[in-house]
């Protein structure tokens, strides 16, 4: 567990908001949309972006190599998904934030990578970042940790918290080792890690462990010998979800 990132994935401050921003983006964000019933939940929305639409992605340049180690890594999504990805050089640019999902690669977040998701990066006040790479750039699991945030902006969540997850966490030990090296209470532990309950308004694709919506976890962090090694490229079940998040026609 000491290679432990932490992915923060940001809560919309206001639901309303948030559900507000995704069905007028795309109106098959809306649960109804699927069933013909109206409903009293906004929390089961999808957060995707309108197929076919130009995503502006503005970069926060800290040199060519690193803007250019993010786009390749963002890319890597392209040819999956019916969206056109522009991107902008913040650093070239006068107009500071002026994209649809605004990434700072400040080193500064102290090994916590953040993002918004889907939509919700349309709820953000436009003087503030979508997304936070504070990672080392050096780090060989850099690119990877890219393309897990740019799944978050694309509007997908956390697998290894799918309700049919079946890690066999050792979870006293989890919930010690992470209040001890990152001060993570049981709750966010709780939130952020371990399955969630199924949302039957939801639909869902088989549990992937080769995603890289996946978290790596260490076979010290589980009962047993279970472990999963960190998912550096894009699985058969990513491909699958940016294809029906983002058909074609
Ligand atoms: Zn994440």
């Amino acid at each position: 567990m000491n290679n432990f990132l932490s992915c923060d994935i940001q809560t919309p401050v206001d639901p309303r908001a948030s559900y507000e921003a995704a069905t007028q983006e795309r109106k098959s964000n809306s649960p109804q949309s699927k069933s013909n019933r109206p409903t009293l939940s906004i929390g089961a929305h999808t957060k995707y972006w309108a197929t076919g639409r130009t995503l502006k992605i503005a970069i926060n340049r800290w040199d060519d190599d690193l803007f250019n180690t993010v786009k390749n890594s963002i890319n890597q999504w392209a040819p999956y998904v019916n969206l056109n990805f522009e991107f902008v050089d913040l650093s070239d640019n006068d107009e500071l934030f002026e994209g649809d999902i605004r990434i700072d690669l400040s080193p500064f977040y102290n090994k916590v990578a953040f993002s918004r998701i889907g939509t919700d990066a349309l709820t953000t006040p436009a003087n503030e970042v979508t997304m936070g790479l504070g990672i080392n750039s050096t780090d060989e699991n850099y690119s990877a940790v890219v393309i897990h945030e740019f799944g978050h902006a694309l509007g997908r969540l956390h697998e290894h918290q799918h309700p049919d997850a079946d890690i066999p966490w050792d979870r006293e030990k989890v919930y010690e080792a992470l209040q001890r090296n990152h001060g993570m209470s049981r709750a966010t532990v709780d939130a952020t890690l371990f399955p969630l309950p199924r949302d039957n308004s939801a639909t869902y694709a088989p549990y992937d462990r080769h995603s890289v919506m996946h978290y790596q976890v260490t076979n010290d962090a589980t009962l047993g010998d279970w472990e999963q090694l960190q998912n550096k490229h894009l699985s058969e079940g990513d491909i699958a979800f940016a294809r029906r998040a983002y058909p074609s026609t």
